[in-house]
Formats: C-alpha cells, structure tokens, sequence
C-alpha cells in the first residue's frame, strides 16, 4: 500500500514529544512489511538545516488558502530510507518554536496547519500520484479527512483514499474563531454540533474524528478513557458517537534508536544480565548533574514537559520529602515557567541532590535514562508515554500513575512481583506518588536480588513498533477494502 503519514513533527527532523518519535519510527516497520511510506511535514527550516540532511527540490505547489493563492514548494529529505516531504512557507513556518513561545501559541496555527493538509492534497495530486492510506496525526492533520471527502473526491489520484485520524492527545484540540471557516475554505455546512463546531468555535480534532474513516488513540486504555467526561475533553460524548470507528494501538520504539548497548551518547554500554556499564553511566551522570558521587543513592529522574499533564505539582510536593530520605532526582524538562520556576528554586536549596536541566537536550535524556534508577511519570492522564518504555530499555524502572499507556505498558510490582516491570499507583496525590516510590525504595535498598530481576524483565520487554505496526497494516487493508 502507499501510505503518507501526515503531522506537525517527526523525529529527527522536528521534535518537540512524543508524537515525533512515533511518526519518525513507524513508518520504518511498515516499509519493512513491503508498504510504500512517507512523511508529510512542514519545512522548518531553523530546526532542520544546518543538519547537514540532503534536501531535494521536488515541485512548486499552488495551494489556495486565506484569500490568496501560494506558491509552495516541495521537498524531500530522505533518512534511513524514509522520504520526508517537506512543505515549504518560511513566513508560517521558519520561526523558533514548531507551536508558539513557551506556553503559548502561535495566532497563526489554523492556517499553517490548514495550509499543510491542503498542501498534502495538492502534493498527492500533482506530485506523488495515488495515495491508498492518508494517516493523519493529531488535530494539526485533524482537517485533511473533511476537506479531501468534501473538496477533492473528484482527483483520480484520491478517489479512493481512505484516512486514519491518530489522536496522540485530545487535550490539544486546535479550538479557533468561526472566522477561520471561510479563511481556511471549510464547507460552512458542518458548522453544527454534530460536525466541527465546538461550542461556537472550530474544532479541527473533532473534523478529523467526523471525518476520517478509521481513528485511533495511542493505547487500548486512553481509547477506553476518552469516552469518559474525567478524559474525554469535552469531546466525550461525540466520540461515543463515533466510537464504531475507535480502537487503541499501544505506541512502540525504534529499538535501534533507544538501546543501550550502542547508544553513542553514554560512556559505557550495557545489557540485561550485563550491568556494570549501568552503574558507570550513573557515576558520570552525577558527575555532569553535579549530584554528590554516591553508588548506593537511589537515583530518581523525570524526562518531561513540564505541563500539568504530568503531575510535576504531585513531584514537587514530594522533593524535600525524597532530599531527606536520602534520594537524589534529576529533572530534564521545559515548559510551563511557574513549574521550571519552582523547580529552580528547589535545585537550589537541595544542591547536590537534586538537579534541574531546564531545556530539551537529547543527548542528556540518554545520559538520564541509563543513569537513574527509577522513572518518574505522575501524569494526570498519559495517552500512550514513551518515557516509561524508553526508561525500561535502559534498567530505570518506572514508577507510574496507572493512566493510559502507563496502565497497558507498566505492569505493576503490586499486582504481580513475578511478572513486573515497574509500580504504579492509582490517586493523582503526591501520597500515592510518595507511598509508590517508598515501595520501589524498600525493594532496592533491601532486595537486591528482587530488584535486579526487576530490571531484567523491564529491559527485555518487547517494546519494538512490530505487533502495532501489523495491527496498523490491517486497519489500512481493512479501511483501504472498504473505500473502493
Ligand atoms: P509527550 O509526547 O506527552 O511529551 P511522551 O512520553 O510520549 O510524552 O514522549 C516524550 C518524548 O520526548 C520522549 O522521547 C522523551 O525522552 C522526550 N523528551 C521530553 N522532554 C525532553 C527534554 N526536555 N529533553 C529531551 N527529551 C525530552
């Protein structure tokens, strides 16, 4: 089949979480089942030149959209194998930030995003010929499926393509002015409840879940979730409506990617049953952090944006509590300035224990990941979470809230020690957090043994993209039978 992946990231080219790192590693399973894949993204140019990444002119596109017709030119970036198309408009999108300044957004977001699903159309159309599978990524492609079903049917090229809506997070569901339907081209007749309207607004996550012929969410758990009004974002009732079309296909790695053995940013590698590589990373991370160089310390960490999403109130309400048991916690995380604030100031006061890294930095991530010792996700909800998968490919064993992905991935020591890969806790309360990190505590302070069973098993967990992916091939086939 011939499948384009549309989105607002994709790792390596332009990360800012999650979704980056699943549309970057995807597509790499498919093509290895014999499926033609490529990415559709923005051109950023300040995050992706200066790489050293051959860019290849492909075409000049005209797109139609706010009352002018574009020109936008195309290009292809080829990595590994996997074409990424990359649609050019400096004034949208050579900024500093992929969304707006931090903990903002950019006015402008319906249309840089609109322009990319109508820039997909044309690239189908006038440059890369049939397309059997479109699979849009979160609100940003959320209007592609509205507007291919009722603008563009009538191209041979998309007569019968079928779309796929992933929802990676339906906190973000690209909510703008009713101003923007005539600006962006939308058909006007779906401004009801039952079609975008969002209590006055537009919603483009909500056109991507009426349109599109199949949607998924990151995990079966968060697709059970968001049909709750405690998940669902106000959008609970209409996905029920069209939950027939619903399913949850748990997010995986490219575990060429995240594996300790070869990752070049640590000093040593290790493996399961081989781990004096491990305690050397952590030696040098407390070295690098500027954590006092103790072996025996249980050393917890948090890789995170720093969004009440994650519960980093539920974590600073617990750090003097860990400084005096004697933990030491490095945090790596940006966002919201209140939380990076508190964070400052709590670094400050616990030198030597505790860390703070305000900032995205890959190669420190890594470094964080084989260093610690357990895996700090508090999240309030979690639609899948890489963290935790990552971190249990390194021998940091999560200790999660038992939300979304975190629920379907982390299989908690409480329930079954045997089987375990890490602990969760069910209350979003600093004491269930607290009380959950003091049992890991006990057993790897007291249980050595248990612990490095523990982290045996979380390190050989089949975290790879292979059984989602071929649960993805047949939604495509599935979706692609029924289009024709
Ligand atoms: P989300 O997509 O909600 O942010 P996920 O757990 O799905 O959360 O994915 C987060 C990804 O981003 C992981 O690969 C994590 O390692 C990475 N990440 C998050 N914050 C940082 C940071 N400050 N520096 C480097 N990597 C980060």
């Amino acid at each position: 089949m011939h499948i384009i992946f549309v989105a607002s990231e994709a790792a390596p080219l332009a990360k800012t979480g999650g979704l980056a790192d699943v549309v970057g590693s995807l597509p790499g399973e498919m093509i290895k089942m014999g499926h033609e894949v490529r990415v559709i993204m923005p051109y950023y140019r300040r995050q992706i030149d200066g790489r050293s990444i051959p860019i290849r002119h492909l075409a000049d596109m005209r797109v139609w959209m706010d009352g002018a017709e574009r020109l936008v030119p195309l290009h292809e970036a080829e990595i590994n194998g996997l074409s990424f198309l990359l649609v050019e408009q400096d004034e949208l999108y050579d900024r500093p930030h992929l969304y707006g300044p931090p903990g903002g957004e950019f006015p402008d977001n319906p249309l840089r995003f609109g322009l990319l699903c109508r820039a997909t159309l044309a690239a189908a159309i006038d440059v890369i010929g049939p397309v059997d599978v479109f699979h849009c990524h979160d609100w940003q492609a959320g209007l592609l499926p509205l507007l291919l079903n009722e603008q563009y049917r009538h191209f041979p090229a998309l007569a019968k393509t079928a779309t796929v809506l992933t929802i990676h997070n339906l906190a973000y569901q690209g909510v703008f002015g009713a101003d923007w339907i005539g600006r962006l081209g939308l058909p006007s007749h779906f401004f009801h409840p039952d079609g975008i309207e969002f209590h006055g607004y537009i919603n483009c996550m909500k056109a991507g879940i009426l349109a599109a012929d199949g949607i998924t969410t990151v995990s079966p758990h968060y697709a059970e979730e968001i049909l709750t009004p405690e998940y669902g974002c106000q959008l609970e009732g209409f996905l029920a409506s069209q939950a027939h079309k619903l399913s949850g296909i748990v997010n995986g790695l490219d575990t060429s990617q995240w594996d300790p053995i070869t990752d070049k940013a640590l000093a040593a590698p290790f493996q399961a049953g081989k781990m004096a590589g491990k305690a050397a990373c952590k030696a040098i991370l407390q070295q690098r952090l500027k954590l006092e160089a103790d072996a025996n310390a249980p050393l917890l960490a948090v890789i995170s944006r720093l969004a009440e999403q994650k519960g980093v109130d539920l974590l600073t309400n617990n750090i003097s509590g860990w400084m005096d048991a004697g933990h030491q916690l490095a945090v790596l995380g940006t966002g919201a300035p209140y939380f990076e604030k508190a964070l400052h100031e709590l670094a400050d006061k616990y030198a030597g224990r505790f860390a703070f890294h305000a900032g995205f930095d890959e190669s420190l991530a890594r470094q964080i990941y084989a260093g610690s010792d357990m895996f700090l996700m508090p999240s309030r909800f979690e639609p899948c979470g890489l963290g935790q998968l990552i971190a249990m490919r390194y021998g940091s064993i999560p200790v999660v809230r038992a939300t979304g992905g975190l629920y379907d991935t982390v299989a908690d020591y409480g329930a079954s020690p045997s089987a375990a890969t890490g602990f969760s806790f069910e209350s979003a309360t600093p004491e269930a957090l607290a009380a959950c990190v003091a049992s890991a505590t006990d057993i790897f302070v007291n249980k050595k043994p248990t612990w490095k069973r523990l982290q045996g098993r979380a390190m050989r967990r089949d975290s790879s993209w292979h059984a989602s992916a071929t649960r993805y091939a047949e939604l495509y086939e599935e979706l692609a039978r029924a289009s024709v």
